[in-house]
């Protein structure tokens, strides 16, 4: 174990930031009031004790504090307002509780249900939000108050009712933003149910806005008690809770202002430590915390689905026929982003797919997994897995088949990794949920494979996300991937943003994991040197579509599409003389709904002739090579063998 990695559990490890980091007054305070609450809760439950809150004595009513046998005074009725206030500290603080319990766990739910589950589960969703969210919550007390009549109960199901409201809007937005995000990609990618990623990787990131929000609940819900309370149709005589004894030291302020002053101080001093305990709380559970993993009965079952599902591949093939991607926004108003993609990846070879930011490399790669970012539709053509069309596929085979047949690695492996979750653990827990094993089997592999990416110190297994580099992020997601053994790997510019020799290196990785796993890769990448040292064939892409396919030799060597060409001049070269400037394609690619009518790379093309302007070409060429333009640098009919 290296330095800076903890040996701790993720418990011991969070109580020691607690105590660390939270003012020690605020701890303090927090602590006091917890323990008076427990106290409170003894006087109430055992009968003997509870006589000294309810006990009345007219000779020393209103006295001050150490007077009449009293250590904070008496109220009207001469009951002592110490035992008062720690049984009022056990209700509110119960109360609280409930109501929170209540308030978080339908507002998870409900958030959940919106931001994941579907457009039509948000509809519902969001509709009943605003609907609560209309209804004024001190209705609610009278409606419920009329209904069952006034108490602490009352308070529990106005508020529990309506704050939940709050809590699911946040989480939907929260969650809205999640689902986006590489590791809730990656892990819908390794073929998990949406139940499974939900309370895997969703709930534990929902952790902090939990907090924040359950210690803004309870406070809240001591401070309506009291309001309720106040009003009458809280908690009744003689009930002690700190509300009622609000109420009636408020009743009877002209005769000792004393209660009313104590029962305010309590519950300010309670309500402001909490708030400030929940802040602290929030910072310290944040996503570089440490969150415990756990599985109900239901989730094991799905796994165990899963793992039944992914039966090992016999015939590792991707074929994609016409494929169409659009953004779609109105009916009838799709706005196309990849037309008429069409390819066939044969066992254990590697495709690598090129062009510049905009021509659409990573939709086609989302296409061929069947994973499209929200907002994209296939409009159109057919993707197939060993010769299976993957639209005929139900929903759980689809997802035992990524990860074991086909899987993805993204561009920014730092954020398809789960910030609350060792590396050991993720890759452990791929391997288990597609492959069943025991425990130790599974990180003994996950060890391996980690070894093998050159991950080989063991302290890596039990780091996260954030304590690895660039470089050792994108081995560690690599390994995540491989530790299945997919047949095919797709992999989306995986080393953007590395130096050049940690691209190279990786580069290498890859290529002889493929030879030793005998898998296919498609790589995608816009630098062009990258791919000639891993691919055997080459796809080049311009504004959402093919515009030259061919081994890569064969393309490099006499590049046929002038946009082609243009991407080898733009290369570093030896031959470009000292500081002189890179040739470079003039303009850029144009957005999706901004395509010319005829060719696409009209407005920039050197080579363009007449009849470029009165149509679209198409993909003509053999098996072997194909081209899309009218007047090609060099006809595919003339390149020499
Ligand atoms: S079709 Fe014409 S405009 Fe398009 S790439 Fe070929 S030569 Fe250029």
């Amino acid at each position: 174990m290296s330095a800076g990695i903890e040996k701790t559990g993720p418990g011991a490890q969070i109580a020691r930031r607690i105590v660390t980091t939270v003012p020690k007054p605020v701890l303090l305070m927090v602590l006091t009031f917890f323990i008076g609450g427990l106290a409170g809760g003894a006087l109430l439950l055992v009968p003997e004790w509870s006589r000294l809150v309810f006990r009345q004595s007219l000779m020393r009513a209103y006295s001050a504090p150490l007077e009449n046998g009293t250590l904070l005074g008496a109220d009207q009725l001469g009951r002592a307002l110490e035992w008062r206030l720690l049984a009022g500290l056990a209700i509110s603080l119960g109360t609280a509780a409930l109501v929170t319990a209540i308030a978080t766990t339908l507002g998870i739910v409900m958030g959940l249900l919106g931001g994941f589950f579907g457009r039509t589960a948000d509809r519902i969703v969001t509709l009943v939000i605003d609907a609560t969210w209309a209804y004024p919550t001190l209705l609610l007390a009278v409606v419920v108050a009329g209904i069952q009549g006034p108490g602490v109960s009352t308070v529990v199901w106005a508020l529990g009712l309506t704050l939940w409201a709050a809590m699911a809007r946040i989480v939907r937005a929260q969650v809205l933003v999640l689902r986006e995000q590489d590791f809730v990609l990656a892990a819908r990618a390794l073929g998990y149910g949406k139940l499974y990623i939900a309370i895997r990787h969703l709930v534990p990131n929902l952790v902090p806005i939990w907090i924040l929000m359950a210690t803004l609940f309870v406070a809240l819900t001591i401070v309506a008690e009291a309001g309720l309370s106040f009003i009458g149709i809280g908690a009744q005589s003689p009930t002690p809770s700190l509300g009622k004894t609000l109420a009636e030291g408020f009743s009877f302020a002209s005769s000792s202002s004393w209660p009313l002053l104590l029962a305010s101080l309590v519950i300010v001093g309670l309500v402001t430590s909490l708030n400030s305990l929940g802040d602290h709380l929030r910072d310290i559970l944040d996503p570089k915390g440490r969150v415990p993993a756990f599985r109900t009965p239901r989730m094991r079952a799905i796994m165990q689905r899963e793992q039944a599902a992914a039966a090992p591949a016999a015939s590792p093939t991707v074929l994609a026929e016409e494929v169409s991607v659009s953004i779609r926004r109105e009916p009838g108003e799709d706005v196309p982003v990849l037309t008429g993609l069409s390819l066939a990846l044969g066992s254990e070879r590697a495709l690598g797919i090129v062009g510049e930011s905009g021509s659409g490399k990573s939709v086609a790669a989302r296409a061929l997994i069947g994973l499209l970012p929200a907002g994209l539709v296939l409009s159109g053509g057919r993707v197939s897995w060993q010769g299976g069309g993957i639209a005929e596929l139900d929903a759980e085979t689809l997802r035992g088949q990524r990860g074991r047949f086909i899987a993805l690695v993204f561009q920014d492996a730092r954020a398809s990794m789960d910030p609350l979750y060792t590396i050991g653990d993720q890759i452990t827990e791929a391997l288990q949920a597609h492959l069943p094993q025991d425990a130790a089997s599974a990180r003994k592999a996950a060890r391996e494979i980690l070894a093998r990416v050159g991950l080989d110190d063991p302290s890596h297994f039990d780091r996260y996300p954030h304590q690895l580099s660039g470089g050792q992020m994108q081995r560690a997601a690599l390994a995540a991937v491989l530790v299945l053994r997919p047949r095919v790997l797709i992999a989306d510019e995986p080393t953007t943003g590395l130096d050049v020799t940690t691209q190279k290196k990786i580069v290498a990785l890859v290529r002889d994991l493929r030879r030793e796993m005998g898998m296919a890769v498609i790589w995608i990448s816009h630098d062009l040197d990258l791919v000639t040292e891993i691919a055997d064939d080459i796809m080049v892409m311009y504004a959402g579509q093919v515009v030259e396919t061919g081994a890569v030799s064969d393309v490099l060597r006499a590049p046929s599409h002038p946009y082609t060409k243009g991407l080898i001049a733009s290369r570093p070269s030896r031959d470009i003389a000292p500081k002189s400037l890179l040739p470079a394609i003039a303009g850029n690619v144009p957005e999706p709904g901004k395509w010319p009518i005829s060719c696409r790379f009209l407005p920039r093309c050197g080579n363009a002739v007449a009849a470029c302007s009165a149509g679209q070409p198409l993909l003509e060429g053999g098996t072997d090579r194909r081209v899309r333009c009218f007047n090609p640098v060099t006809p595919v009919r003339e390149i020499p063998a």
